[in-house]
């Protein structure tokens, strides 16, 4: 176990007002990693005091747009400079295989810089007015304030880096409070933004659970926004909570996404596609290609070669290069996926290859194998709830007018994707497809310069391009007489 860790509130390192703690342990062994404060709400007063006296009256919203620019992308210099401890601390607390943990730790500094340039294009406008008086009106985009951040806990740096880029680039300050699952690369993120010398206040990291801290800092009434990435039912809670201010939000949540395979589509592409959209992060994406449509004339074809394959894929320890499956984050999500597989099989559905991973050697940590459900149908529970596990619930279509019509039943609406060689049918699925992202021969992915969030109950607002920007300020009207 390591050194205990304490959290960040203006610009100190401390414990939390109750003095407790709780573990954080490495999902694929079991092993306690260390501890930190189990932060509640008097330690969110803390910290949403400290963040608002740093708005009010601190240099940050005030200081010029080219100084923000050039403190993240001194920030986004010194992550990359220690990208390797942050790509061992994520494969440790939150069992990502080190490849893409890897990948996100870059990722993480490019959406840093991404932000730090728009720092110095916030822009208003002037506009004609038509009201018969002689006046000259204006626009300004100004910051929001006080920013609540609610961060879950797969990808957790990169969740976190999205939670802090754009509201800091123009201007607001922040509380961010990470997964009580995934606290330790945020906290070495707070490390980092006091190295690279952000203002005291203007980040503040808390520790703690959901229940207790997420939901302070949520009724907190000098939190003027709360941005959440979770499950659709806290989300809900949130949006409900956040009325009471009428605090803004913007919530990223759950989501049960369709791919769709036509038969015209490049047979292996097709299956990586689909294998890559559900098994990343073992299925704890939000946009995991967990609903997958095959075109009938292929189906048992595709199913057979689709199980294959995924029954080849290497689960293990996210430290092993060639492991592709790592754990789930906890035991209770483990047992959550099994649930859902027996659930299936009670409703019809047939396990071609998965479940359980009875291996010694994975038996400390929580593991499920790649799970293929096939015999599935729309209605059934396991096509319908958000799973969050490596498990495909597959179903096959006659034509594109019953499958654009079966991927749109669902509450959610995050991702969706197609593989086809067809032009005429990527267009009209990405079209019709009712969610916020739509992949073409590709699987799901995220850049920080195209708006990323969902339909229906997937969401409200966007994160990353432009959208962040608009959703971390608030537009002002300016009236002047001339006369
Ligand atoms: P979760 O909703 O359980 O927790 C997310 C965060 O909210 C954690 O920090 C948790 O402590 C906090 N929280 C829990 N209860 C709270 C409450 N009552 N008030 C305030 N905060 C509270 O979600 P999770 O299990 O950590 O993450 C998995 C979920 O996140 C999945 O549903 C997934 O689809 C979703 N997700 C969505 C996106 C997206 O961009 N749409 C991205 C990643 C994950």
């Amino acid at each position: 176990m390591s050194e205990p860790k304490k959290m960040f509130i203006n610009g100190e390192w401390v414990e939390a007002a109750s003095g407790k703690r709780f573990e954080t342990t490495n999902p694929a062994t079991g092993e306690v990693l260390t501890s930190v404060p189990e932060g509640d709400q008097e330690d969110i007063d803390r910290a949403v005091r400290a963040a608002r006296k740093a708005f009010e009256e601190g240099p940050w919203p005030k200081m010029k747009p080219a100084e923000r620019a050039k403190l993240l992308l001194n920030l986004a210099d010194i992550i990359e400079s220690h990208g390797d401890t942050f790509t061992h601390l994520e494969t440790l607390d939150s069992g990502t295989p080190i490849g893409v943990a890897s990948y996100f730790t870059t990722l993480a500094a490019e959406n840093i810089r991404y932000y730090a340039g728009w720092a110095t294009k916030i822009t208003g406008e002037t506009v004609p007015l038509s009201i018969p008086m002689n006046l000259f009106n204006y626009t300004r985009r100004e910051a929001i304030g006080v920013c609540g951040q609610i961060v879950p806990w797969n990808a957790p740096l990169m969740n976190a880096i999205m939670k802090l880029s754009a509201p800091l680039a123009v201007g607001n300050t922040v509380v961010l409070k990470p997964s009580e699952l995934t606290p330790l690369s945020t906290l070495l993120l707070g490390e980092l933004i006091q190295e690279a010398g952000f203002p005291d206040g203007v980040v503040n990291i808390v520790t703690g659970y959901g229940h207790t801290a997420g939901a302070a800092l949520t009724e907190h009434p000098e939190v003027d926004k709360i941005t959440f990435t979770g499950s659709t039912a806290v989300g809900k809670q949130i949006m409900r909570t956040a009325a009471d201010h009428v605090k803004k939000v913007t919530l990223e949540l759950g989501g049960k996404s369709a791919n769709i395979i036509f038969a015209d589509a490049e047979y292996e592409q097709a299956i990586a596609t689909a294998a890559n959209s559900i098994y990343a992060l073992s299925g704890q994406t939000c946009f995991a290609g967990s609903r997958l449509f095959v075109e009938k004339k292929i189906y048992d074809r595709f199913m057979s070669d689709f199980a294959d394959y995924s029954k080849n894929l290497k689960l293990g320890d996210g430290f092993d290069q060639t492991t592709v499956i790592g754990p789930l984050i906890s035991a209770k999500q483990k047992s959550r996926v099994l649930n859902y597989l027996d659930i299936g099989q009670r409703e019809g559905a047939e396990m071609l290859v998965g479940g359980n991973a009875t291996e010694k050697e994975l038996a400390c940590g929580h593991f499920v194998k790649p799970t293929v459900m096939a015999n599935v149908t729309n209605e059934m529970t396991i096509a319908r709830e958000e799973i969050f596990g490596p498990v495909i619930s597959a179903m096959p279509f006659e034509d594109i007018d019953e499958v654009i019509k079966l991927a749109n039943q669902s509450i959610y609406g995050l991702g969706g994707g197609v593989c086809t060689t067809d032009v005429r049918k990527v267009h009209k699925v990405a079209h019709e497809l009712k969610t916020g992202n739509v992949y073409v021969n590709v699987p799901p992915l995220s850049d920080p310069a195209t708006p990323f969030g969902g339909f229906k109950q997937s969401g409200i607002g966007r994160e990353n391009g432009a959208a962040s920007i608009e959703a971390y300020t608030q537009l002002k009207s300016v009236y002047i007489n001339l006369d």
